[in-house]
């Protein structure tokens, strides 16, 4: 499909949509699946890809992954953006959780461009907590169609999603969708299938399989529609891919999306420690002012301080695999963080999370040991403070000798480490992806879909 993007003011329409789910059930991708299947009906273009937002990941009241969806469409003659957010908003009333934890929101821009605020709003609801009432009023100033159910809460994803245009770096993920009946029985896959596709594709995929820990990586394990999800750097790949898996189930259809997963965007903000906030996430370059200590569970805690020399406590949790790192680090090593802010309790003031640690400079450790005999080589025995030292064998006694210091080796290098595989959030950017960022989406004026990017099965 080949679109031009000579398209007015008037034709394009930007859904946004969020917090249609639970934890009993119930998924926005399947909204949006479903949504995408309805507007195919009605002839829309698509202008991009369905996209799957994940936002900041230490939003509390998130369900799983804290996941939004915005749809951008070119409205053709024969349909209208008053109908089009009518049926969404009664799709989303039908199919969502409201009442049992959901608290759905659904903006709709009719624009060309989208306001800088709006795009500013996607960027802080990437690190920050942002009130329901700032979207409402990014939404009256600019004359946005929305609704919220519930709290409304919803609002926040759904603004936030419209506003991020992925032109830089993204990776794209095929969602497969189980039939209704199918719904909270066990996902039947041939584990070989899962091998046989991460061998063939890694890296055009990636996180499909663990090969560390045997563990298949795509399928989720709730009640809710999604069958699988296979991510990667190219929907072509991800439609072969799903091919690969010859999955036996009888499936509604699959949808491929464009995401910021695997891309660590919710760390590219600068955090200063003066004004840390719980919740928010984002990086920091900062000095280890106290050796690391290894706690009960096998966690790692340390003190950071920041070049405002503020300091902060910093947490390595066992799960991420980075302990053994975390726990040779020492005081002077010099070291950027990602981390999310755990909120402070009774018991302990706000602690970064660690999500990766980048070794800047590690520096120099010296032991200091007891000077050796001139006469006989042996190591030599304080006589007291100031007092010198006297061999242990040929009892000589030395007045001015001192300790000496030796170079300790480090047992770490520096660079950059992540948590393990199963330890990821759908935002962490595997190591791979590293230096092979995408640096951009349109080919200015035309934007090619694959062709098989959405499929609704009989
Ligand atoms: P799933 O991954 O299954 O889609 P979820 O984890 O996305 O579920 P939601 O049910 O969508 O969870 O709940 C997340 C809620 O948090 C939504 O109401 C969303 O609008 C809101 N939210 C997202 N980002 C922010 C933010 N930065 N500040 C404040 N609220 C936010």
């Amino acid at each position: 499909m080949l679109m031009s993007t000579n398209t007015n003011e008037n034709n394009i329409l930007h859904i946004g949509f969020d917090d249609t789910d639970s934890k009993f059930g119930r998924c926005t991708t399947h909204l949006a699946f479903k949504l995408v299947s309805y507007l195919n009906k009605k002839d829309v273009k698509f202008l991009d890809y369905p996209l799957l937002i994940r936002l900041n990941p230490n939003i509390p009241w998130k369900t799983r992954g804290n996941g939004a969806v915005c749809l951008r469409i070119i409205m053709t003659k024969d349909n209208n953006s008053e109908n089009i957010f009518d049926f969404i908003k009664n799709e989303i009333e039908k199919n969502s959780a409201i009442g049992k934890g959901a608290n759905p929101g659904l903006v709709c821009l009719q624009s060309k461009e989208i306001p800088n605020e709006i795009k500013e709003f996607n960027r802080l609801a990437m690190f920050d907590i942002l009130s329901k009432q700032k979207a409402t009023k990014i939404a009256q100033k600019y004359n946005l169609k929305y609704v919220g159910f519930g709290n409304g809460q919803g609002l926040v994803g759904a603004m936030a999603a419209i506003g991020c245009l992925l032109t830089s770096d993204h990776t794209f993920e095929i969602l497969a969708y189980r039939k209704i009946k199918s719904c909270g029985t066990s996902r039947i896959i041939d584990p070989i299938n899962v091998m046989r596709l991460h061998d063939a594709t890694f890296p055009s995929t990636f996180n499909s399989y663990d090969h560390i820990n045997k563990r298949i990586l795509i399928l989720p394990h709730g009640s809710d529609p999604v069958f699988c999800g296979i991510r990667g750097e190219d929907p072509q790949v991800l439609y072969n891919s799903l091919k690969i898996l010859n999955i036996k189930e009888e499936l509604e259809g699959y949808m491929i999306y464009r995401s910021n997963q695997g891309t660590g965007m919710h760390l590219q903000n600068e955090l200063k420690f003066s004004m840390i906030k719980s919740f928010t996430a984002g990086y920091s370059r900062c000095i280890i002012v106290t050796n690391p200590q290894v706690i009960q569970g096998g966690h790692v805690l340390f003190i950071v301080e920041d070049d405002s020399k503020n300091t902060c406590w910093a947490a390595v949790y066992e799960p991420t695999g980075l302990t053994k790192i975390a726990s040779q680090l020492h005081r002077g090593d010099q070291i950027e963080i990602g981390f999310g802010v755990r909120k402070a309790t009774s018991k302990h003031p706000k602690v970064l999370n660690i999500e990766y640690i980048f070794i800047h400079q590690l520096v120099q450790i010296y032991n200091t040991v007891n000077p050796i005999c001139k006469d006989c080589r042996k190591r030599m025995k304080s006589e007291g403070k100031n007092k010198g030292y006297q061999c242990k064998k040929c009892k000589r006694i030395d007045k001015t000798n001192k300790k000496i210091s030796l170079l300790k080796t480090r047992l770490i290098k520096e660079g950059l480490y992540i948590p393990t595989l199963k330890a990821h959030r759908h935002l962490t950017k595997p190591l791979h992806r590293y230096g092979k960022e995408k640096t951009k989406f349109f080919e200015s004026g035309n934007v090619k879909l694959y062709p098989k990017w959405f499929e609704k099965f009989r």
